[in-house]
């Protein structure tokens, strides 16, 4: 049977239990797990067991629930909404199978589908919204496993999203036919949403009355977001939220295409990086587009590698949103010197050799000056250089020349955090030889420091040996020629 045609044998539904009594039959491990599971709902547990263990005993106490401290008989299960049998015994289960269904209560059975009118599924909650995952023979293991996923997926916050929404129902029912769309998608896409993130209740109560009263379209918003060094699960969970629900999402070149593809099919998709022989838009054409969309109302998610807001000119395009009045939030990311300590196991502050850290771009040593972060490094700090591969040797030369050892550890990587990421170590005398490899062609963290030789070097190749072999293959072209 194909995918499209399949059936399900058991339809998802929900059962309004407020208040209504659900029994539970059983004494130990598997009534608990039920137990638990119900007490997610505002039923009336009532657990039949008899010698009950002493975990089950204290979740009962806990959750309020009526202990029955009996052997189990039919009567104890009468006016109750739900059934479950959980005791283990295959007979007794089968009994109070057997007695629900005469009294016309659905049963559940523990580990017996056969005895089951319903299933219970993975839930995720987040009263009163809840998903329900039901997998039929599949197995709990991948019920859990979907769960998780899903979890993931929700702001924690949803539950209290959804509750004012409840409370605004029949307010938004009186606005007119088109304009309810529109309000319910701002609502929970907009401020109110953006307030109960926030843990500001008052305020998103504010902003949906507000929403409610005008007639204006829906006012845009920027997230500035930090798509991480490149590895797919790297990406923040509230990135991955605010991408999917993106109307468009602008993105630098760095990012890879994978984490704009997590975005919401029908979004627009705008690259304005600099790619090696592509068209690029200047930083002030990427300020009046994040502008334009704004004005538009769109939602937009303005994506940047590694974090936004190291070395990404987010403070330009943070500025020129605040001078055009259009609202924006940041959402941190996994910046790249952080991937490549990761990938190895370098640590960044080291007990006694080094607690201060520099995030630096080769660039400015370009001018006469020493910069000051020079002077941090020769005293100790771990310094991360973004952007240094073309400036590798002006960087180790100065350094030295500054009295720095040009024997000082260096790591360096290429392609952080992904499948085809590579490792080198050396020293700063090593280091300008970074520039004349042409087959680094991804982007490249440099990081320099005493703390460098607590990394792992198991898994890199010596910066020296390139050098080595290059003069090796100079050198044999020589006596060929
Ligand atoms: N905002 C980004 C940095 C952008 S500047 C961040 O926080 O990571 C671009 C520079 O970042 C590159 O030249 C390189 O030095 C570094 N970089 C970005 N991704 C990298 C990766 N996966 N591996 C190594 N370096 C990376």
């Amino acid at each position: 049977m194909s995918q499209a045609n399949a059936k399900l044998n058991a339809f998802p539904v929900f059962m309004r239990v407020d208040g209504e009594a659900v029994a539970i039959v059983g004494n130990g491990e598997e009534a608990l797990a039920k137990a638990r599971l119900l007490a997610q709902s505002s039923a009336a547990l009532r657990v039949i067991a008899e010698d009950a263990d002493p975990e089950l005993l204290s979740f009962i106490a806990a959750a309020g629930a009526v202990h029955v401290d009996a052997a189990y008989d039919a009567a104890q299960i009468e006016g109750a909404a739900m059934v479950f049998a959980a005791s283990g015994d295959e007979a007794l289960d089968r009994r109070v199978a057997e007695d629900a269904r005469r009294l016309g209560i659905p049963v559940n059975a523990v580990d017996r589908p056969e005895l089951c009118d319903f299933f219970t599924p993975a839930l995720v909650n987040r009263a009163p919204v809840a998903i329900a995952i039901g997998t039929e023979g599949a197995g709990p293991v991948l019920a859990q496993l979907l769960r998780a996923r899903i979890d993931r997926l929700l702001s924690p916050s949803l539950g209290r999203l959804a509750a004012l929404a409840a409370s605004l129902r029949t307010a938004a029912e009186q606005l007119p036919k088109g304009n309810r769309r529109r309000f319910w998608s701002d609502f929970f896409a907009g401020a109110p949403a953006k307030a109960v993130e926030a843990g500001e209740f008052d305020k998103a109560h504010e902003a949906a009355l507000d929403l409610l009263a005008s007639d204006a379209p829906a006012a845009g918003h920027i997230a500035l977001v930090g798509a991480g060094p490149g590895a797919e699960d790297l990406l923040t969970l509230r990135a991955h939220r605010l991408l999917m629900e993106a109307d468009a999402i602008v993105y630098d070149a760095l990012v890879p295409e994978a984490i704009v593809a997590m975005g919401r099919r029908d979004a627009e998709r705008l690259p304005v990086g600099k790619r090696k022989g592509c068209h690029s838009k200047s930083q002030e054409e990427i300020n009046a587009l994040l502008i334009e969309l704004g004005r538009a109302g769109k939602r937009v998610v303005r994506l940047k590698s590694g974090d936004p807001l190291v070395f990404g000119r987010a403070g330009e395009e943070m500025a020129a949103l605040r001078d055009a009045g259009v609202a924006y939030e940041v959402v941190p990311g996994v910046t790249a010197a952080f991937a490549a300590a990761a990938d190895f196991e370098l640590p960044l502050t080291l007990r006694g050799v080094s607690s201060s850290m520099v995030f630096t771009t080769g660039h400015d040593l370009k001018g006469n000056s020493l910069p000051d972060w020079a002077k941090l490094a020769i005293s100790g700090a771990t310094v991360a250089v973004y952007m240094g591969r073309s400036v590798a040797a002006e960087v180790a030369g100065r350094l030295i020349e500054a009295g720095l050892s040009p024997d000082t550890a260096v790591a360096v990587v290429e392609n952080a955090s992904l499948g085809n990421r590579r490792r080198f170590h050396g020293t700063l005398a090593d280091l300008p030889s970074l520039e004349e490899r042409a087959d680094l062609t991804g982007p490249v963290m440099t990081i320099i420091g005493d703390a460098v030789a607590g990394a792992n070097f198991e898994r890199s190749e010596p910066l020296a040996a390139h050098r080595l072999e290059e003069t090796a293959r100079i050198t044999a072209e020589g006596v060929q020629q």
